[in-house]
């Protein structure tokens, strides 16, 4: 069914619609509402000044209205509730005047107003309420309001039938009312009771399908066939023994966890976790040599260039008689062409580089293995876009941000995990001290003890808005200031995202090399690099970072037995960073993260387009959502799931393996 066969909706309201995704009878039907307003007739007998209120009566006078402007107006009215009279002031509903005849019943929402005997009303709606009201509200627009969605929507509710995905064994089991029901109580509820039994149905749908979607994954990724690999330990032995520094227990770990996946018949689908500076990037050298020595190529992805460009210099460094190629999206034309033939006829045993490894037209000769550094920096989909001759590459995943539990089970929970939870050994924690701009005398003393002692210092800028130039002023400012104070006795350098790569490349190397003493720039340094001397990170309107941001920042420095500090210069939100002063724990920074900022907006999560339930909220669902865990892996194993070509169909149908 159409829109338009919609009795009573015309052109605009279709328009309007459209506006806001709406195209057919099924969108509408599955445009929820985000919240409900209970509506209760207020207590009279004590009403206080600023009370919320509800309140029947009849029109006392015809309406007055004044046009204020063009787009402002007001109407008022006296209201006799049967016990006194009041006021009501309405702004923009001069429509309403019409209906509002003397007499006619109605209730007012909206604020009392005590000295004036009045009400500011919100909302009219015509009749008496005589029990409980619960009232959906849409997302609506300035072109149409939530309560015509409303209306619309009810109009149609009994001539739609929506599929009900959810196992007959499953729906008994908790006495789910069945979907239709449901759908029309949410749109349309009558009690609170029976929309909490609609809600839990239709959240539970929605996480049953994904955990159903997830372990259909996992276990068909099981049987998707790896390669078959024949390498001895005793040769990762003899590298991981060339090393200039012995392996944590949990980098061995890893690293048997990896040969294992690498050298069965099945494809690895593996995430590596472990907190910043943990040194998860030489475990991910040592897989892409084992790789190697199976004969296969095998590509690292780095979030930025810079990134891109350090692993290419340290992997080159550390198996010189291997040929690694870099391919960033900066390169020249020509070098890339080299570069790309390269990897296409095979010369190019282990390829670094940026997004340009899947977004540029690449073709690989016999990619046996990806490593994706940082994996929340990429969606997730876009493994799918590698050009490899026939061949199922073998997958790593790592990442510095650990999740809680709640979230690794549902965006990583079709991978199996690594986890790196020792630091090697001889690091100290990093001293970190919250200090208000005033005190910034003091911020410069630390700085310069730090100078003396020969060592390094980053000052971080955040991108305080989208333009570039706001950017460069601050970046700019900071370097006057800074060679104001130091100038004199070290070298000051500059380094930003508007930079080209061979620029970036040239200052970080010259911090690296000690030649540049302070280093100022926007975030570019974030993720992943590494200057063991430097030892003081200071970041400037720290308030603007989430705190998982500045802990990987904070990440940068601290990297050896040096003590080092980090000074988070703020003048808000203080409260927030002061976490960062008790703990190095990314796991508990990431849980303050998620406590203080939601699930929504961290890590770029929403890219990967995992969590957008409709309904559901896997933090305040979490229970819910375990209990859709366990019933899905039993319904993917049972005959059911074989004989139920619709969920089946859904399920291979979104999951899009390739
Ligand atoms: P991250 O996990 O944040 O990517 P890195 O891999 O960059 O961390 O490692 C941080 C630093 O620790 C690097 O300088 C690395 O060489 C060093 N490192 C890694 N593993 C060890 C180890 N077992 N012992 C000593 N230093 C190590
Ligand atoms: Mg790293």
């Amino acid at each position: 069914m159409e829109l338009k066969e919609i009795k009573g909706i015309g052109i605009n309201t279709i328009k309007y619609l459209n506006d806001l995704g709406i195209y057919n009878i099924n969108d509408l039907i599955n445009y929820y509402p985000f919240r409900y307003e209970i509506l209760e007739n207020t207590d009279i007998n004590n009403l206080k000044d600023g009370d919320k209120i509800v309140i029947g009566g009849v029109c006392e006078n015809k309406p007055n209205v004044f046009h204020i402007s063009r787009k402002l107006n007001k109407m008022s009215f006296r209201l006799n509730t049967g016990k006194f009279l009041c006021n009501v002031t309405i702004f923009n509903r001069a429509f309403l005047k019409q209906k509002l005849d003397i007499n006619t019943q109605i209730t007012v929402i909206g604020k009392y107003d005590q000295k004036h005997n009045s009400i500011i009303a919100s909302d009219i709606k015509f009749g008496l309420i005589k029990e409980t009201i619960i009232d959906p509200i849409y997302h609506s627009s300035f072109k149409i309001s939530s309560s015509k969605i409303s209306k619309i929507i009810k109009s149609i509710l009994n001539d739609v039938s929506v599929e009900d995905y959810i196992p007959n064994e499953i729906n008994k089991k908790y006495s789910f009312i069945n979907k239709n029901e449901a759908v029309k109580i949410i749109h349309n509820p009558k009690d609170q009771q029976s929309l909490e039994n609609a809600l839990t149905k239709l959240k539970y749908e929605e996480l049953f399908l994904f955990m159903l979607r997830i372990n259909y994954l996992k276990k068909y990724q099981k049987k998707i066939p790896g390669l078959k690999r024949k390498v001895s330990y005793e040769d990762v032995l003899n590298f991981i023994n060339s090393l200039t520094f012995k392996l944590t227990p949990d980098q061995e770990k890893a690293v048997k966890e990896i040969y294992q996946d690498l050298i069965s018949p099945n494809r690895m689908n593996r995430l590596l976790q472990g907190d910043v500076g943990s040194g998860k990037t030489i475990i991910s050298f040592i897989s892409l040599y084992i790789n190697y020595l199976s004969g296969y190529q095998g590509a690292l992805m780095a979030p930025t260039e810079i990134l891109a460009i350090q692993h290419y210099n340290n992997l080159k460094k550390l198996i010189p008689n291997i040929n690694v190629v870099l391919l960033t999206g900066k390169l020249k034309a020509k070098e890339k062409t080299e570069i790309k033939k390269q990897i296409q006829n095979g010369e190019a045993n282990i390829i670094i580089g940026t997004h340009a490894l899947i977004t540029d037209d690449v073709n690989y000769y016999n990619l046996g293995l990806v490593i994706t550094d940082e994996q929340h920096r990429f969606g997730v989909n876009q493994r799918g876009n590698l050009k490899n001759k026939g061949i199922t590459p073998d997958i790593l995943y790592m990442s510095a941000t650990p999740i809680p539990r709640t979230y690794a089970l549902t965006l990583y929970g079709d991978m199996d995990i690594s986890s790196i939870k020792t630091m090697p050994s001889g690091r100290k924690p990093v001293k970190t001290y919250v200090k208000s701009s005033k005190e910034i005398t003091e911020t410069l003393y630390m700085m310069l003890d730090q100078i003396k002692k020969g060592h390094q210092i980053y000052v971080v800028t955040p991108l305080i808005e989208k333009s570039d130039k706001i950017d460069l002023e601050n970046v700019y400012q900071l370097e006057e200031k800074m060679k104001k104070a130091f100038g004199k006795i070290c070298t000051v350098g500059v380094m930003h995202g508007k930079m080209s790569g061979i620029e970036k490349d040239k200052i970080m190397n010259e911090f690296k090399e000690g030649k540049i003493k302070i280093l100022i720039s926007t975030t570019v340094i974030e993720v992943g690099v590494d200057v063991a001397n430097a030892t003081m990170i200071v970041i400037f309107d720290s308030f603007r970072f989430g705190l998982s941001a500045l802990h990987q920042l904070r990440g940068r420095v601290g990297r050896n037995d040096l003590e080092s500090y980090c000074i988070l210069i703020s003048d808000k939100e203080t409260k927030r960073l002061d976490i960062l002063t008790k703990t190095n724990d990314g796991f508990k920074v990431s849980e303050e993260d998620f406590k203080l900022r939601g699930s929504g907006d961290i890590f770029g999560i929403k890219q990967s387009g995992n969590m957008n339930f409709k309904l559901a909220d896997i933090k305040k669902d979490y229970e819910l959502l375990l209990t859709a865990k366990k019933d899905s892996e039993e319904f993917l194993n049972s005959e059911e799931f074989k004989n139920n070509p619709k969920v089946k169909q859904l399920i291979t149908k979104s999951t899009n393996l390739n």
